[in-house]
């Protein structure tokens, strides 16, 4: 049987045929306002929708949309929404009066595994998508020049359905992609695009849809095509779906054929940003693509694609970080490798942090052939530097050039329209949480202002509306059971709008310890069942499917529900998506995030919390290792190290039941007279102007820019200058002839024995540079303190200037000022110094004194 299809597209009247170009953008699901339009048409099929507005317009019935086309009201909340609309593409944004010289041709491409921009576009699977589809919008939002590209699944979403055991079975639901705000992208001459990706021995093909976030794009390549094997259609079927074979095939389509996807769409970026290691191979493709156009060697494409492509990690333990067998990526990489022109050895050591390593690695990749890289929050910046020291041998730790950006959230997607409208009132001067700056904390100073009632009221409203959500999932649940009447009567009456209730959600990995809480039963029984200052839960999250442990997990927390000394107290709602996200960030009087530390690389669930008035009980790590112990809000544990597994876990439970008992119910329920916990409120307020400020990603994207984006771009500008190119080239080429005979040796004038500060003290040193010119080299002192492992661990570097010459041999000097007391240690070396790259550490050439 041969099935032909065609869609029939609503017939909108012409005055309100704007919600046709409404749904076609994500920007709706940032704006209120918006959503409101959509809501006000339909609020059950609204929800119903998942909040897909292109399904949504596809299933209003005509009559609908006629009534809605002559009610006044409506039409003129239409108008309003449009001109915000169109007043917002216009606009220019921040970016506008902030860029620097030289930018006419800016823009960076984001390329990213996943992307969680709303929930009618089912794309992500946890927080790595939540943070690309924020800093997609955020990008948006300042006007920064940029795209993303990612991949189109068929399945981006695995759906989590509970069984009666509470054991947790999938359901990958087939995106209708014919209903959703995406776009085929066509070539000139009207057809489909088409890109081709060479997969081993094999061509395939990619078709390509935009999305429209605001005023930028995302693009998704899609293999599901008739002109390609079934093998290969079903490339991108799953998000993280198939086995490693596929895992590889989607990452070579994703970096390779985004890399092709955008010169074919003549989009010419000059920034690129790997968002985690799976879209490393972007970085071949583009040093093929300059070797050609360009006529350049491969170490000189390498040094511009080098200098021009940003990298953020995001997995603090090195077996999360993406390995392949090298055998596997010889079957793809391979012709990729004869392209760039070096060897299959000289391939693979791209992807090695030491000559020894069995695997291949994305991030090792990504690290050696992207100038800047960084973590997600301060910690995980340390810890990368730590992880990934072998690739720099003979750099001290703190050197290790990885940087720490710390995450964000894009606020307007994560608060609640309450919240918006307190926050308009009381602290934006009567303007929307779209038109003020966030980042700064004149912003938010005004929250101090809102009476402690009017707030209290409205994370009431909040709070109800996720007792009530929960309710109805729950009763949902059970009627698929088959559950009778009486149980299901019972989901009516979980959880108490009055009792402080504590969120917790997150995948189930088993590092957030979704179990920890339960360590003690008798003791969290006490602790919830306390008569004048009960407490309740809410958990939410899904296991990744393979994970057996995480499973045990959600089985054990919903099966508790049943426990009578629990019953209706601790609460799992099934299916954590963004929509459920929203209600539980939303509506919780305090936030609990327990992984261990330092695994969690940031987290952001917590940021989306405090921006809503939540506070916080969290172990040191990640984002809150940055706020720390604070007067509003609770840190369980310290920074110290444990003996066992077992022994932290117990005091970090013993420490999680004390601070609640002792600490968070008393001030939850201490009262006025009118029954609002005035102090919790300040708590609440102090919370919000701390942390909205920063934890954003306004302010994440306004980094990146500054810190990264410019400069890469600014060598992109130098380097296209192949004269330029080939000046580094010649210079690498010297240094790597040569290098073996530099040497270094102090010849410092002894010292006074007894040192004081304010004296000054002179450093000199004799230097062998052989057929190397000095001014490819630096002399550097680095002064500091030597730590256990005899690193250098703190303190500063110093260029030495030359003062003189001794036979062969150079002598350089410097004179230091110590101002601090106590035992200093210097060390002194010779660095390669080449032009017009970001930084001297790839590839390394360094030489200290020994
Ligand atoms: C915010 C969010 C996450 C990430 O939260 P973490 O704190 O990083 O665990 C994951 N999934 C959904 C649906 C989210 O909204």
């Amino acid at each position: 049987m041969k099935i032909h299809s065609f869609n029939v597209q609503p017939n909108l009247p012409e005055n309100i045929k704007f919600l046709e170009e409404l749904a076609d953008n994500m920007w709706f699901s940032w704006n209120w306002q918006a959503i409101l339009l959509f809501f006000k048409i339909d609020p059950a099929l609204w929800n119903k929708s998942k909040r897909n507005p292109k399904w949504f317009l596809g299933a209003i019935s005509q009559k609908r949309l006629e009534e809605i086309s002559n009610d006044t009201e409506f039409v003129n909340h239409l108008n309003k929404v449009k001109e915000d609309f169109y007043k917002y593409k216009e606009s220019s944004g921040w970016y506008h009066s902030n860029k620097k010289e030289g930018e006419e041709n800016f823009l960076t491409a984001y390329f990213s595994m996943e992307y969680g921009i709303g929930e009618g576009l089912p794309i992500y699977s946890g927080g790595l998508g939540m943070l690309s589809g924020d800093h997609m919008k955020s990008a948006s939002d300042l006007g920064l020049p940029l795209i993303g590209v990612g991949l189109f699944y068929q399945r981006g979403y695995v759906q989590q359905v509970l069984n009666r055991d509470g054991w947790q079975t999938e359901a990958y639901p087939e995106n209708d992609w014919a209903h959703m705000p995406v776009e085929k992208v066509k070539d000139a001459q009207g057809q489909d695009l088409r890109v081709s990706i060479e997969l081993g021995k094999d061509i395939i093909y990619a078709a390509l849809w935009a999305v429209s976030v605001g005023r930028i794009k995302l693009y998704l390549l899609d293999t599901n095509l008739q002109e390609n094997a079934h093998e290969f259609r079903t490339i991108t079927e799953q998000l993280y779906g198939g086995d490693r074979e596929n895992r590889i095939r989607q990452e070579v389509v994703l970096g390779i054929g985004g890399v092709k996807a955008l010169a074919a769409m003549g989009i010419k970026p000059t920034v690129f940003h790997i968002n985690e290691g799976h879209s490393a191979f972007l970085l071949c493709q583009r040093i093929i693509d300059i070797m050609r156009e360009r006529n350049l060697q491969f170490a000189q494409a390498a040094d511009i694609v080098w200098s021009t492509s940003v990298f953020t990690t995001h997995t603090p333990v090195i077996a999360g970080n993406e390995h392949f067998d090298p055998a596997l990526v010889r079957k793809y990489m391979e012709v990729y490798a004869q392209k760039m022109g070096i060897s299959w050895d000289e391939f693979v050591s791209l992807g090695k942090d030491e000559p020894t390593s069995a695997t291949f690695c994305m991030t090792v990749l990504a690290l050696k052939l992207s100038a800047y890289d960084n973590g997600v929050s301060k910690l995980h910046g340390e810890i990368s530097r730590e992880m990934w020291q072998k690739i720099w041998p003979t750099l001290p730790v703190k050197e290790i050039p990885i940087t720490s950006i710390t995450n964000g959230v894009h606020v307007s997607s994560w608060l609640s329209h309450e919240h918006s409208e307190l926050y308009k009132k009381y602290s934006f001067n009567d303007r929307d949480i779209n038109s003020v700056d966030i980042t700064d904390r004149n912003t938010w100073s005004g929250v101090d202002s809102i009476p402690a009632n009017e707030f209290w009221d409205v994370h009431n409203i909040r709070k109800d509306k996720l007792i009530n959500m929960a309710r109805l999932r729950l009763k949902k649940q059970l009627q698929r059971y088959g559950a009778d009447a009486t149980q299901i009567n019972k989901a009516s009456k979980i959880l108490k709008p009055d009792v402080l209730t504590i969120g917790f959600a997150r995948r189930f990995a088993t590092y957030k310890r979704a179990n920890l809480l339960f360590k003690d039963l008798n003791r969290l029984d006490k602790l919830i069942n306390n008569p004048k200052q009960p407490i309740q839960f809410v958990f939410a999250g899904k296991a990744h499917p393979a994970d057996i442990e995480g499973k045990e997990f959600v089985k054990y927390i919903s099966n508790i529900q049943a426990d009578p000394r629990f019953a209706g107290k601790i609460i799992f709602v099934e299916d954590y998506n963004m929509n459920l996200a929203r209600y539980m960030v939303q509506g919780v009087d305090v936030w609990l995030n327990n992984p261990i530390r330092p695994m969690e690389a940031s987290g952001t669930s917590g940021m989306k919390a405090a921006a809503n008035g939540a506070l916080t009980l969290s172990v040191l790590d990640g984002w809150w290792d940055e706020v720390g112990p604070c007067d509003f809000s609770w840190s369980i544990g310290g920074i110290e190290h444990y003996k066992t597994p077992d022994e932290r876990d117990l005091v970090e439970s013993e420490a999680i039941y004390n601070i609640i008992e002792q600490e968070i119910a008393p001030l939850f329920y201490e009262r006025n007279e009118d029954n609002v916990p005035e102090k919790w409120v300040s708590y609440m307020k102090q919370s919000i102007k701390t942390i909205a400020p920063f934890f954003n990603t306004h302010r994440m994207v306004c980094e990146y820019y500054e810190r990264f984006y410019s400069h890469a771009h600014k060598h992109f500008n130098i380097l296209s200058d192949n004269k330029k190119v080939q000046d580094i080239g010649e210079r690498r080429k010297v240094i790597a002839a040569n290098w073996y005979r530099v040497n270094i040796t102090d010849i410092s004038p002894k010292l006074e024995t007894e040192t004081k500060i304010g004296d000054t003290i002179t450093l000199r040193a004799r230097v062998f540079l052989g057929a190397i010119p000095a001014e490819y080299v630096n002399v550097q002192a680095a002064i500091g303190v030597r730590g256990t492992t005899g690193d250098l661990i703190s303190g500063q570097l110093i260029n030495m200037t030359q003062t003189g010459k001794e036979e062969d041999a150079l002598i350089y000097e410097t004179v230091i000022r110590p101002e601090n007391s106590g035992r200093q240690d210097y060390a002194l070396r010779i660095l390669q110094n080449i032009p017009y790259l970001p930084n001297q550490y790839m590839p390394l050439y360094i030489s200290w004194e020994n």
